[in-house]
């Protein structure tokens, strides 16, 4: 049985709007923040700490929409600041909070909150990122959004890095990261160099 919210008699639900960077995740869940906001809903917005590249205490897309965010370090923490008459729950780079969000989204949902979570659902190796896969299955609504590949132009789904580093989490922007359609993804760290290199060669032996 769906839970309704006991004060505001709300329906909860979860919305994800899924993509790789550059596709225009922030811009689409800045809008529908301010859409509840103009509809007189109470709104809170999060963000984790690592992520403080743009704005310390708010969500700034890469077209520069921002908008007034808590800035928490993780996911229990948007649990203690929810504010309980809060109706909608916005939640951007959630790939950060690992699985603990999981919980926590069923959670806001069950209590009658309109949950909408941003964030990358593959990682810089072209992997499920945690909890996102998990958070899909959980949500009502899913939407993906395509960035335009930086190499040939076509609609791109992959976060392409650009800097050499194993690391799961490396925070940036531009010239850390690009987006790339499946066929310009080079997995890790590009290659593509190499490729543009040798090809005059391979001609040259043909
Ligand atoms: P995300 O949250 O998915 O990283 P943003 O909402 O921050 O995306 O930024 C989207 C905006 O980024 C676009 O409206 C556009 O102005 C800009 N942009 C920069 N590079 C690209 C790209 N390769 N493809 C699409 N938009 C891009
Ligand atoms: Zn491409």
């Amino acid at each position: 049985m769906p839970r309704v919210d006991v004060v505001t008699g709300n329906l909860g639900w979860i919305e994800v709007i899924c993509g790789p960077m550059f596709s225009g995740k922030s811009e689409e869940l800045i809008r529908r923040l301010r859409r509840a906001m103009i509809a007189r809903k109470r709104v809170q917005a999060f963000k984790p700490a690592v992520d403080t590249r743009y704005s310390e205490d708010e969500i700034v897309s890469h077209s520069d929409s921002r908008l007034k965010a808590e800035v928490v370090s993780s996911a229990r923490e948007i649990l203690e600041r929810m504010d309980w008459r809060t109706q909608v729950a916005g939640i951007d780079e959630s790939n950060f909070f690992g699985n603990e969000l999981v919980d926590v989204a069923s959670r806001l949902a069950d209590s009658g909150k309109q949950v909408i979570i941003g964030g990358l659902d593959t990682d810089y190796m072209g992997r499920p990122f945690h909890p996102m896969p998990d958070l899909l299955c959980l949500a009502e609504s899913i939407t993906k959004t395509l960035a335009i590949c930086m190499r040939c132009g076509n609609p791109a789904k992959h976060t392409q890095r650009l800097v050499e580093s194993d690391d799961l989490i490396v925070v940036g922007a531009e010239g850390v990261y690009e987006a790339r359609c499946r066929r310009c993804f080079e997995p890790g760290i590009p290659k593509q160099e190499y490729l543009d290199f040798a090809r005059p060669l391979l001609k040259a032996k043909a």
